[in-house]
């Protein structure tokens, strides 16, 4: 099975919290279980996730990849996702705990931010995006006898999701229109999206030497916007690999 399969799979076989259904939890240094969590995880990356976590450890794009991830290739799409690399350890901890916690913990994944709930989201009809919610109870995990009660809004809201869903469902698109095409990204290709979505700061360089803007319609202000902010270029990554793979974007076109 592939490997988002194997993840939407496994979400599908858990509870589902539906809308406006409650759980309750509670999490935070005083519990016996802190820091089980963090260990022997196959935690996907997403591009918002590298460039949150590029900026907490003050990295380039280039190390950050190589000294903690490691990168697969989705087979039906060619698509290349990164996944946070365990340590070698008896736990396969995650690199970023410590005894006191998450090293990262305003920068943090947001598979991180939503645990103990698992999102699931696929694309719908007319661009729009279905997103469910499942409880993920594990037995090592006391938080569901403390704390307080949550909808999955409120849990969202309050582990601070908004942007990494926002990014993260632009890319849940983006895979989902290539894969239409029914066949994988060449290798020219899977390069290209590889740098757009995960080297922000490389992908700022390249557009300044090829001169990028140079052949766009794009307003002076989002140029700027676009090469001093890695969030506003993450955006224009969605936006022109949309135009170069699939051939049109809503905010983007050629000259
Ligand atoms: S990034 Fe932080 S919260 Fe996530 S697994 Fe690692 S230590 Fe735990
Ligand atoms: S309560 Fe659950 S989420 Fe919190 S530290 Fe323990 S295992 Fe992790």
């Amino acid at each position: 099975m592939r490997q988002n399969d194997a993840t939407e799979a496994f979400l599908k076989s858990l509870p589902e919290l539906k809308n406006g259904q409650t759980f309750r939890f509670g999490c935070g240094p005083g519990v016996s279980c802190f820091n089980a969590c963090c260990g022997d995880l196959n935690l996907s990356l997403t591009p918002y996730d590298v460039l949150r976590l590029r900026r907490a450890l003050a990295m380039n794009s280039a190390d950050l990849v190589h000294g903690f991830t490691q990168v697969s290739t989705e087979r039906v799409t060619g698509f290349p996702f990164v996944h946070l690399r365990m340590l070698d350890n008896a736990k396969r901890s995650c690199p970023f705990v410590r005894p006191e916690g998450c090293s990262v913990y305003q920068d943090r994944p947001g598979a991180c931010r939503t645990y103990p709930l698992g999102r699931a989201s696929k694309a719908g009809p007319f661009g729009s995006l279905e997103e469910r919610f499942f409880i993920v109870r594990e037995a090592h995990c006391r938080g569901f006898e403390q704390g307080r009660e949550w909808t999955s809004g409120t849990w969202l809201k309050d582990q601070g999701l908004k942007e990494y869903s926002e990014s993260n469902d632009r890319f849940i698109k983006l895979v989902s229109r290539w894969k239409t095409k029914k066949r994988p990204l060449d290798a020219k290709q899977a390069n290209m999206v590889f740098l757009a979505l995960y080297q922000a700061d490389d992908f700022q360089r390249f557009i300044r030497d090829m001169g990028l803007f140079k052949r766009l319609i794009l307003s002076a202000e989002r140029q700027r916007l676009i090469l001093d902010q890695e969030e506003a270029c993450l955006e224009f990554a969605f936006d022109w690999l949309e135009l170069v793979l699939s051939g049109q974007s809503e905010k983007l076109a050629h000259l």
